[in-house]
């Protein structure tokens, strides 16, 4: 069998071709993801940025840096985890994703969360959020574990949205905290009633 590096690999040649929705058109680089292939935790963020689109790397920008910050202060680094997006290229003048670009790029965050095979997958913000869990506001349940499928998910606010509120910073600092707890599964993760009504849901798994 192939090694997770190689596999990840792969997906980033095809993610870097991609061509399955329009954003490819305006971007300058897409931007698959990076970290450790055997990472426990996989950080799944919206859409990369101005800094991203032109470094061709995820999180490098002021959210970034606080990012590095918060995985410092848990005792982690970037070649500790892995990093990612909803979708692999920058919507022009930094929209947010359509609920189009999300279905397509996202059979590369599902391969990418097969292959690296993470104890916990960390949404930052509301596009992340609502790839695994329906209906629910990141500023109700984020902070918490929850069980979707056979995965922990704990939702945190975007670092993005932390730079804006000095009441989100220390939120997601709290949220933070708990990360080494949720890893060593010292807190139990809430089951989920999921019910998936609506046709145009995105799929989970
Ligand atoms: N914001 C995101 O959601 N992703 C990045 O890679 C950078 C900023």
């Amino acid at each position: 069998m192939q090694d997770k590096k190689t596999l990840l690999t792969q997906i980033n040649k095809v993610v870097n071709g991609c061509q399955n929705c329009r954003l490819w058109r305006t971007a300058t680089n897409a931007v698959p993801g990076e970290g450790d292939p055997g990472a426990q935790v996989i950080f799944i963020g919206e859409a990369p940025g101005y800094h991203e689109d032109q470094l061709a790397r995820p999180f490098v920008g002021r959210a970034g840096q606080l990012l590095d910050n918060l995985l410092a202060k848990a005792g982690l680094s970037r070649e500790d985890v892995y990093i990612t997006n909803v979708v692999k290229h920058r919507p022009p003048n930094n929209r947010g994703p359509n609920k189009d670009e999300t279905r397509a790029c996202l059979p590369y965050l599902l391969r990418q969360i097969q292959i690296i095979n993470p104890k916990v997958i960390l949404p930052l913000g509301r596009y992340a959020l609502e790839v695994f869990i329906k209906d629910k506001p990141i500023s109700k349940i984020h902070g918490q574990a929850f069980k979707v499928g056979e995965r922990v998910v704990f939702p945190l606010y975007h670092p993005a949205a932390a730079l804006r509120s000095g009441a989100v910073l220390r939120d997601l600092e709290k949220d933070f905290a708990k990360l080494p707890r949720v890893l060593k599964g010292e807190i139990k993760p809430k089951l989920l009633e999921i019910e998936n009504k609506d046709e145009n849901q995105l799929p989970l798994f």
